[in-house]
This record gives structure tokens, sequence and C-alpha cells, in this order.
């Protein structure tokens, strides 16, 4: 069953002439792992943000089609509703990290804390990410001593104890060495495999085709390709 519908949506920035998403059309089931790859300027960014409302005007109307999230559409609801349904992660993980916190422990909680959850939940939801994201052992340091991957791994914790269903990262491993990015796949893996629905930007096609259930490919804003690694491997 179809939890996220992308139909037909397109979508151009104000003031610009070019569509940066042409007609794009897919489903994405409950649970799985999905990952986009494509040129610099494909379009990618900007589809992760259309999943949460973030691309200007997006509310407004500036768009076509529809994205579906479970029955939710989302243009025809809010970003603070949807901040609830969908965590997005950035490529550089200093700047999702609020950088006033001097723990690890602090930084993963503050998102809770700013949504007033009872400090009790707030505790055990931090506990739980850091055991499910294996970064309970870097619990009181300082976060911008850790390496890119522990790092990253932070931030994505951050968006997780905030319990998402569907968690978009957006190009989390390229700042990251291929320990860091080995590290940041496994994790979003368990996280798949919990439930969470996963949309994930990466370059690394190869990477894409051992995790991911299904692969998007962009090409200047449209959707060139969209199957299991399986079919798109055995048509190359
Ligand atoms: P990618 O993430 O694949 O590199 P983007 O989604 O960032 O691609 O960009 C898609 C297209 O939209 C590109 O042509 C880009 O120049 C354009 N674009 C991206 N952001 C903006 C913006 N804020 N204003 C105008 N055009 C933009
Ligand atoms: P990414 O690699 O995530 O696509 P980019 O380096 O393409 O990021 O873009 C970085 C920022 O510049 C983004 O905030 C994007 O919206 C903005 N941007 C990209 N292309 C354009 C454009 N043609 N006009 C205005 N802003 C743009």
């Amino acid at each position: 069953m179809a939890y996220i519908k992308v139909e037909n949506l397109k979508y151009r920035y104000p003031n610009t002439t070019k569509l940066a998403l042409d007609g794009l059309d897919f489903e994405i089931e409950k649970g799985s792992f999905v990952g986009i790859i494509g040129e610099n300027g494909a379009g990618k960014s900007t589809l992760c943000q259309a999943f949460n409302g973030l691309v200007p005007g997006f509310f407004k109307g500036a768009y076509g089609g529809k994205v579906l999230i479970e029955d939710t559409e989302v243009a025809k609801t809010t970003v603070s509703k949807l901040c609830q349904k969908v965590g997005l992660v950035f490529q550089n993980p200093f700047n999702q990290l609020s950088g006033a916190k001097e723990t690890v422990f602090e930084e993963i909680a503050f998102g809770l804390q700013n949504f007033g959850v009872p400090k009790e939940e707030m505790i055990s939801r931090v506990d739980e990410v850091m055991e499910l994201l294996d970064i309970a052992a870097y619990r009181d340091r300082n976060p911008f001593d850790l390496s890119g991957g522990q790092m990253q791994r932070v931030a994505l914790a951050g968006i997780l104890a905030m319990k998402p269903e569907v968690i978009v990262l957006d190009e989390p491993t390229s700042q990251l060495d291929p320990a860091g990015s080995e590290e940041v796949f496994a994790a979003v893996d368990k996280l798949a495999k919990s439930g969470i629905t996963i949309i994930m930007v990466e370059q690394k096609l190869e990477k894409l085709a051992e995790y991911c259930d299904k692969i998007l490919l962009l090409h200047q804003g449209k959707q060139i390709v969209f199957d299991t690694p399986e079919q798109i491997f055995s048509r190359a």
C-alpha cells in the first residue's frame, strides 16, 4: 500500500523560467528506503524540501500536481504539522546542530524541549535514540568534537527523537569519509527496518543499490527511472 504518493509534481522557483521539478510520479511504501540520485541541479534538494513544504510559494500554489503523505496533501497543511510527520536532515551536520549545546545529550533533547515534551519522557526518548544510533557512548561529549559520521548521527538523532514517520536526508554522507558514510547508511537502514520511511539523496549509486528498496533517478527536473536496484541493473 502506498504511503507517499507524488502525482505529476511540478515546481518552479519564483522568478525563474525553468521547472525545477517537471512531472514527477511515483509511490513510496511505508517503511521502505528510497534513494534519490541525479546531477547537480537535477532537482534533488527541491524534491526533499517539497516533502515538507519548504520550497518557496509551495503553499500558495506555485506548483502543480500533488504530494500526499498518508492522506495529507502537503500543500494543504502547514509546515508545523508537517514537521511532526517528516524530518529533514541536511547535508552538513554543522548546519543542523544548534551550536548552542555543550553535550550530545542536550543537543538531541533541544527539539523536544522546544516542543514542551515533559522532562522524563524527554530523557527516555533521547536515551532510546542514542542507543538505536549507537552514539550513547558520546552522551556527555561536545557534539563538535566528534567525527563527521558521529556528528551526522547526532543530527539524525535530534530528528528521530521527534518521532517522525518519514525522514528525508539530503546528501548526508557527502561530507563524510568512507567509514562515516558507512555508519550513516547502516543507521538509516536500521531505521527503515523499524518502520520509518526513508528518502535519501546520495551521489554513490553503488551504495544506494546496496541499501535501497527503490532508486529515483532525476535529470533536469524529470524522473528518468524509479525502480528497484535489481531492475535498474538488469536493464543497464
Ligand atoms: P540538486 O539538489 O539536484 O542539485 P536543486 O533542487 O538544488 O538540484 O535545483 C534544481 C533547480 O532549481 C536548479 O536549476 C537550480 O538552479 C534551481 N534552484 C534551486 N534553488 C533555487 C532557488 N532558491 N531559487 C531559484 N532557483 C533555484
Ligand atoms: P544542493 O547541493 O543541496 O542542491 P546547492 O549548492 O545546489 O545545494 O544550493 C545551495 C543553495 O542555493 C540552496 O539553498 C538553493 O536553494 C540555492 N540555489 C541553488 N540554485 C539556485 C538558483 N539558481 N538561484 C537561487 N538560489 C539557488
